[in-house]
């Protein structure tokens, strides 16, 4: 996807060239990868065994506050029948690390508002899975603590890392 941090979700069946302006798609195509890349933002991945549908989602800021997984899982759910979804929370900005301005910390709830002026984005993306009843595996890491990822937040000029979903046949 071509990534605009925002909460449009596209469905896709194909390899599209060029690929979907979209912070979240979704397919039930074999052999089809979705892919986010990211450095801080959280890449949230979600499947449905028995219905065989993945989706991946680019859930940053901005994503996460427009209840891009929230969103993404209704759709699973409408037009997917999904009910045993999972997911997948790969590393991303920690509370740790996030800190943000007043005209940010105005518009959020305070349980994700840590020590004053840290923003949880995790925090929101636990909330919208748990509101599904999604289980869930998180990584439990830290973008811009850990050196070993790409972090825009520590670098600024940085590179990606990708996290990728598909199933198989
Ligand atoms: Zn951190």
């Amino acid at each position: 996807m071509d990534q605009i941090h925002s909460t449009r979700i596209e469905y896709v069946q194909s390899l599209a060239t060029p690929p979907p302006r979209c912070d979240g798609i979704i397919t039930d195509r074999p052999n089809l990868p979705l892919a986010v890349m990211s450095a801080d933002c959280y890449p949230v991945l979600l499947f449905d065994e028995k219905r065989k549908v993945v989706a991946a989602l680019h859930a940053g800021r901005a994503g996460a506050m427009g209840q891009i997984v929230a969103q993404a899982l209704q759709r699973l759910v409408d037009d997917f029948k999904a009910h045993q979804i999972r997911g997948i929370i790969a590393p991303g900005i920690g509370s740790c690390c996030y800190e943000v301005g007043p005209e940010i910390l105005a518009q959020v709830e305070a349980k994700y508002i840590k020590r004053d002026r840290f923003l949880d984005i995790k925090g929101m993306i636990k909330d919208q899975l748990s509101y599904f009843g999604v289980q869930y595996y998180d990584y439990g890491i830290c973008t811009c603590c850990n050196p070993n990822y790409y972090s825009y937040r520590r670098e600024g000029r940085t590179g990606r890392f990708a996290s990728l979903i598909w199933r198989s046949a």
